[in-house]
């Protein structure tokens, strides 16, 4: 008798469709429900292989990219984990211009996956030439037959989220969702899961989360990019020091600013408390949920999606690592009795 194989064809069709899991531990005190959206179930372990399958499909669609064609990416890990995979799949070349910001488990990882990886300094301006926009942008004009990405201006980056994330969101909640809390770097989740849910219902709250050293927030109360708002910080891929046009700053209500410290604490926290083992920017915007029940955002009928987008496993040697934390001077204060007690 003929069996049938109940297998995948390949790993992208795991794409997408994540979990939403509700919070038990961490969220108890506070008035409302609180669920997640697990981003780390993706095949590459990130909310950025849903951009990656888009842009590049669409790419293939318009008749942009033929085979053994190379794709260019500026990132901080997750997208070009994402392009990497994506590309050994559809058979074409990646190449990648990765911060010095990123930890080392992200950059051996892009090149295990078979992407040429440049590392280019984080504190420089963005037009820079050693910036990662600018190296990037130059391979893409020397390399003949080659696609740029550039996820921060690019609406496909938006409408990936628009098509897939915003949607199964409403439909994991049966359309009960008041408020959306989502990390903003190039804006891509926020605003095409916003988009989509404001569609639906306009009275949804859509909260942004921006770390401090970032225009982000500053921009949206003023509408003016303020070069002040600019500092070096820790938390890889919240916030930016330009505007990226792939966020649309319409649909978000309010920005909220978490700090390095309190973003690091809250990620250990997060999976020692709920056994969901996250990323560092996970950590920043559950940070922001605390604040905002702090501050009476929420009350007992509130139903809240907070967006977890990457898995801890990338963060052995920064957040997971208890010497990345002491260097930081993260223990150094209220948290450190605790800390102390967890060593072996
Ligand atoms: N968290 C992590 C770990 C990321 O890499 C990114 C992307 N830069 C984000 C959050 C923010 O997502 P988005 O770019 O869609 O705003």
């Amino acid at each position: 008798m003929e069996q049938k194989i109940k297998a995948y064809n390949n790993m992208l069709e795991l794409i997408g469709n994540t979990p939403l899991i509700k919070l038990n531990t961490i969220t108890e005190s506070f008035e409302g429900n609180f669920y997640a959206k697990i981003e780390g179930f993706n095949p590459g372990h990130s909310s950025k292989d849903r951009i990656a399958l888009h842009i590049i499909e669409e790419a293939e669609r318009k008749g942009i990219l033929k085979p053994g064609d190379t794709i260019i990416e500026t990132t901080s890990g997750n997208t070009g984990f994402s392009i990497a995979m994506v590309s050994i799949i559809k058979g074409y070349e990646c190449i990648l211009a990765v911060s010095s910001k990123s930890s080392k488990d992200k950059i051996d990882m892009l090149r295990a996956m078979g992407a040429k990886v440049y590392v280019c300094p984080a504190h420089v301006k963005a037009d820079d030439p050693r910036s990662y926009y600018e190296v990037a942008k130059r391979m893409h004009q020397e390399i003949e037959g080659s696609v740029y990405i550039n996820q921060y201006f690019n609406e496909l980056n938006t409408n990936a989220h628009y098509r897939t994330t915003g949607p199964e969101i409403w439909n994991q909640t049966g359309g009960a969702v008041t408020h959306l809390v989502a990390c903003s770097g190039t804006g891509g989740t926020i605003s095409g899961t916003a988009r989509f849910l404001k569609e639906q219902n306009p009275d949804i709250r859509i909260i942004g989360v921006d770390a401090y050293g970032s225009v982000l927030k500053k921009y949206h109360e003023t509408r003016e990019f303020d070069p002040k708002e600019i500092y070096p910080y820790r938390i890889e891929g919240l916030g930016k020091n330009l505007i990226p046009t792939a966020t649309d700053f319409d649909v978000i209500d309010t920005f909220v600013k978490v700090t390095d410290e309190e973003a690091a604490h809250t990620a250990r926290e997060i999976s020692r408390s709920e056994g969901c083992f996250v990323g560092y920017t996970s950590g920043a915007a559950m940070q922001a949920v605390k604040q905002l029940a702090e501050e009476g955002e929420f009350d007992a009928n509130s139903k809240v999606v907070v967006i977890f987008p990457d898995h801890g496993s990338r963060y052995m040697s920064k957040v997971y690592s208890d010497d990345w934390m002491r260097e930081q001077g993260f223990f150094d204060t209220v948290h450190s009795e605790i800390e102390e007690d967890i060593q072996y």
